[in-house]
């Protein structure tokens, strides 16, 4: 089961969307310079479709992406509430964002529009430095992962 601590209208973690992002507890990593340290605890309430489609229906069409920001201790579960939030909202995009560097074998990309990949590592800075270790995605209609993390600080590859 996911929990989650709480959540957030953010405009910067998903290109040109109005993102509710959700924010999920139990991290199992230990990042070195870790910025949300009590999300590695395992505290909140619990993760569920009843708590999403509220979510949802609260914010309606003010939002245009959802994103689980967290949930690397259950990504079979992440799947399958990307899945559930993808039916409720006709057109709204759903966002992961993983701290693993791979995604675990036979995941659902259909289930997702964005993923990003990678642990956060102090030195190196999030998505928007140019030496990030991150790497964010947009996932097309068949299912192929195109990397974007340009689209953060406006730089080429
Ligand atoms: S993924 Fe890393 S930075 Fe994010 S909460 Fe977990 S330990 Fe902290």
């Amino acid at each position: 089961m996911l929990k989650y601590f709480n959540y957030d209208i953010v405009f910067q973690e998903v290109p040109d969307e109005i993102t509710l992002a959700i924010n999920i507890t139990c991290c199992p990593y230990s990042c070195p310079g870790c910025h949300s340290t009590h999300l590695r605890e395992d505290i909140g309430e619990p993760l569920n479709e009843e708590v999403i489609e509220s979510l949802i229906k609260k914010y309606g069409a003010s939002i245009t992406c959802l994103c689980f920001m967290g949930g690397d201790s259950d990504p079979e579960e992440i799947a399958r509430l990307a899945g559930f939030s993808r039916s409720l909202q006709k057109g709204l995009k759903i966002a992961w964002y993983s701290g693993r560097e791979i995604l675990p074998a036979n995941f659902p990309l259909k289930n997702f529009n964005y993923i990003k990949l990678g642990e956060y590592a102090e030195a190196l800075g999030g998505l928007d430095k140019a030496n990030t270790n991150q790497r964010f995605y947009a996932i097309d209609e068949i299912c192929t992962m195109k990397e974007i993390t340009n689209r953060f600080s406006g730089r080429d590859f």
